[in-house]
């Protein structure tokens, strides 16, 4: 890809002031409407001063910690330079042959048709003017703290301070009925409120939701740039005397790009967040930085006929309203990073098994609640207090949590047929690998096809591609496997630093493989053969990328040394963080899969494994640098196998140049052993002969016989054959029945494309046609190849296909196609 990199929009920054004040929970109460595609309404956020100076200290203390001490402990132990942020985003897409997923995030966007026209103007025309509020910045604008929250797209319409002190009951949180400064008081009430410890969850989650509907006691001064929402009080001249209980008033733009307003495989509306690399600042305001790991809970209102689907651990069924209208209500109880929240509205339906079998019944029996949780029993956990799974007994040997599949109408068979029996093995795989699953329960839901990637995982929610559910299972299994995994890295173990994305998804791309062979069921040496194959399939892709990407984009830990720094005030920058470039590389799973898949052979891959659950017991629920793992790994590693391997090594090899890794260079050359490739080979050579072979022939004399072959050798037979100069079009005739192409998975059918095109075997165009409608997430490069042949046939091929999907298609993607196509 030659683009042209512009730098005023390639960093991402991040601006709230997150070494100040840290958000602690969101109350969200927000309407649906499509006819406007716009969500309106309030959010309320729970705050605590981040000054040690001035924090109330619990007389209780032992049992409780802040998020923000906790990080800055764990930092200054662990590493020498100052400290934190982090992140978690993790987004990405599809690249040539690849396809990213997303773990978790935020949003994405669509056209315009609000209602009042200009948003743009409003946030000036509304609340205290910003005029207004510049002189007064001017005059005493150092004085007053500002608290500044991570927002665009977002028309801010007002922002008060919230009477919590209002709230019938809430004298109990008073501790010292003395304070007769109300402001005091009511920060007082707040700083009890999200210091309860964990098993008082449910007492605090109703507080917060009664907080949230208490009423306004003031206006707070607010001003919004591009990036951000300033707010402050006048007179709070500190975090600690600035209101600890915010609302604000709000309503999304239909363009905001945290959302996409489109329609499902069905034609019926639908929203969705979409993982934009900008997250959730165009859904709620919020503290993006990881480090501001909160608790939410949210009331989503919209027609009777929707369905919300939300990051929520409570399986919420709807209220009905009057009106045809009615409200959803969702919470989780694990403080995480704002990114991971994800919403989806629509008129999905709940895909059902035609006989419900019996393992889910047993699911459903051992479904978890906090409520029966029995506190502090197992080991010790070292993140913030909250209602951990891993303390919980009967959670930590639940092997299938209770799950959902939800579609579109006219998906439904197709995910009876292959998503929804793959759930069931693929949890229960990824307990046997790791464990406690993290979350208590899971939706799985096939998003429209202009979701932009493969796959996205978010806390109780992922999204999948409808790509995912074609041909047989594996590339569904395998995409299954890979989202399920983040919810152990990647959620319950961010990355502290969102540079270091190779933290989600070298993890999640190196355990696919391995809780892939588990839900097979596959003999060792059959899970040993798989997983090699796909090495080799993960080599061919990351020379290819490395040879066609930039190189600063190459390395997985960009910012060195300065990794996890941030400002005074927490905000900081992420380098790279909206380049649109981004989007389509995959070398942090590459590289990342290939250190670790490095590392546990070196290892030895039970004991790697073994390693892996004693890490996941160390650090869930906590955020993550490269060398927290890298440390304790090493600690873990005998020294006779520890050989030359030091943290500055992987670092320096690995991790912070770019290019192949010079010790992966040196095991590819040594010449890996793979079976199953091998057996593609001689096939390729079969398929050469048939090439060669004229016409007549043909019927006589030693007729090929091909061997059956596994989709991963399908997609490397097909590299292999996009290698020739030259096929005749009786050989792609022949290729199509052989491997009944045009029925295999995305993946197969990609493969399948390309040579189509490259060979103008116009017969088959059809094919090509339907994967650039159907399969969006993967259709990019085709766009690219069709062009670049400079074949008319071929570019009018591109041209009418982006002309039918172009309104639907992901606003990124249709721009980057339409700078390919004129
Ligand atoms: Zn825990
Ligand atoms: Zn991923």
């Amino acid at each position: 890809m030659d683009r042209k990199l512009d730098p005023s929009r390639d960093d991402l920054p991040l601006m709230a002031n997150t070494s100040h004040i840290l958000v602690k929970h969101y109350a969200l109460d927000l309407e649906v409407d499509f006819e406007s595609q716009v969500m309106e309404g309030t959010i309320v956020l729970f705050f605590a001063p981040d000054d040690p100076e001035n924090r109330f200290r619990k007389k209780d203390s032992s049992t409780e910690e802040t998020c923000q001490s906790e990080s800055s402990e764990a930092c200054t132990a662990r590493m020498p330079e100052p400290c934190h942020v982090p992140g978690t985003s993790t987004r990405t897409f599809s690249s040539k042959t690849g396809y990213n997923d997303f773990a978790m995030c935020g949003k994405g966007e669509k056209d315009t048709s609000g209602k009042d026209g200009n948003h743009d103007n409003w946030e000036q025309a509304s609340g205290i003017s910003s005029s207004k509020y510049c002189c007064d910045t001017g005059n005493h604008g150092s004085e007053d703290f500002v608290l500044v929250l991570d927002c665009c797209d977002l028309s801010v319409l007002k922002v008060e301070e919230v009477d919590v002190a209002a709230v019938p009951g809430i004298e109990k949180f008073t501790r010292s009925p003395k304070l007769t400064v109300v402001s005091e008081l009511r920060n007082q009430i707040v700083h009890e409120l999200v210091t309860l410890p964990a098993d008082r969850w449910r007492e605090q989650l109703d507080y917060f939701a009664c907080c949230s509907q208490a009423p306004g006691c003031g206006e707070l001064l607010f001003d919004t740039d591009t990036w951000s929402l300033q707010i402050r009080k006048r007179g709070a001249q500190t975090a600690t005397d600035f209101p600890h209980a915010v609302r604000i008033w709000y309503r999304t733009k239909p363009q905001g790009r945290s959302v996409t307003w489109t329609s499902d495989q069905s034609g019926r509306p639908c929203v969705y967040t979409m993982g934009s690399p900008i997250n959730n600042r165009a859904l709620f305001p919020c503290q993006e930085p990881p480090v501001a790991m909160s608790t939410w809970q949210a009331t989503v209102r919209a027609a009777a006929s929707f369905v919300v689907l939300m990051s929520g651990e409570n399986s919420a069924k709807p209220t009905q309203l009057q009106e045809g209208c009615s409200s959803w209500h969702y919470y989780v109880t694990m403080p995480m990073p704002a990114s991971t929240f994800t919403i989806a509205v629509g008129s999905w339906t709940e895909v059902k098994a035609e006989t419900c079998s019996s393992n889910d019944l047993a699911a459903e029996r051992r479904g978890f609640s906090p409520s029966d949780a029995d506190f502090g029993c197992v080991g010790v956990c070292c993140h913030m207090e909250y209602p951990c799974r891993f303390q919980n007994a009967s959670a930590t040997t639940q092997e299938i949590i209770p799950h959902r599949v939800f579609a579109p109408v006219c998906l439904q068979g197709a995910c009876q047929g292959t998503l929804l029996p793959l759930v069931p093995p693929c949890l229960s795989a990824a307990y046997s690998v790791l464990r406690t699953h993290p979350f208590s329960r899971l939706d799985v839901l096939v998003v429209p096809a202009n979701f932009p990637s493969l796959g996205m995982a978010s806390p109780h929610i992922i999204f999948l591609s409808q790509s995912m559910l074609t041909g047989r299972s594996h590339l569904c299994g395998t995409r299954l496997c890979h989202e399920i995994a983040h919810a152990w890295f990647g959620l319950a173990i961010g990355a502290r630093d969102w540079t270091e994305e190779w933290l989600s998804e070298g993890f999640a791309t190196h355990l696919e493989d391995v809780f892939w062979a588990k839900a097979q069921q596959l003999a060792p040496h059959e899970a040993r053969e798989q997983q090699e194959l796909r090495a080799c399939l993960r080599w061919r892709r990351l020379q290819d990328e490395v040879r066609s990407s930039p190189e600063e984009m190459q390395v997985l830990r960009p910012n060195k040394e300065k990794t996890g720094c941030v400002s005074d005030s927490g905000s900081s920058v992420i380098k790279h963080g909206l380049n649109p470039e981004k989007v389509f590389m995959q070398v942090h799973y590459l590289k990342g899969y290939f250190l670790l898949r490095f590392l546990a052979r070196r290892l030895g891959d039970d004991t790697y494994l073994s390693f892996l659950r004693k890490f996941v017991l160390t650090f869930h629920g906590q955020l993550i640098l490269s060398q927290d793992f890298l440390q304790m790994l090493l600690e873990n590693i005998p020294e006779e196998k520890r050989l030359e391997l030091s943290v500055e090594s992987i670092f320096r090899d690995w991790l912070e140049s770019s290019g192949i890794p010079q010790p992966l260079q040196t095991e590819r050359q040594a010449g890996a052993e793979c079976g199953l490739a091998r057996q593609v080979g001689v096939e390729v050579e079969k398929w050469s002969r048939v090439n060669r072979r004229p016409r007549k022939r043909k019927r006589r004399g030693t007729e090929e016989v091909f061997e059956k072959l596994l989709p991963d050798q399908l997609v490397l037979l097909l590299e292999h054959l996009l290698e020739q100069k030259t096929l005749n079009p009786r050989t792609l005739q022949r290729l199509e029945r052989t491997y009944h192409l045009p029925q295999q998975d995305a993946e197969v059918r990609h493969r399948w494309c390309e040579l189509i095109v490259k060979h103008k075997y116009t017969k088959a165009y059809k094919t090509v046609e339907r994967f650039l409608q159907e399969d969006q997430a993967m259709g990019i490069y085709l766009y690219g190849e069709l062009m670049v042949s400079e074949d008319a046939r071929q570019q009018q091929l591109a041209r009418r296909c982006f002309e039918l999907t172009k309104e639907q298609m992901d606003r990124c993607s249709a721009q980057v196609v339409a700078e390919m196509l004129f």
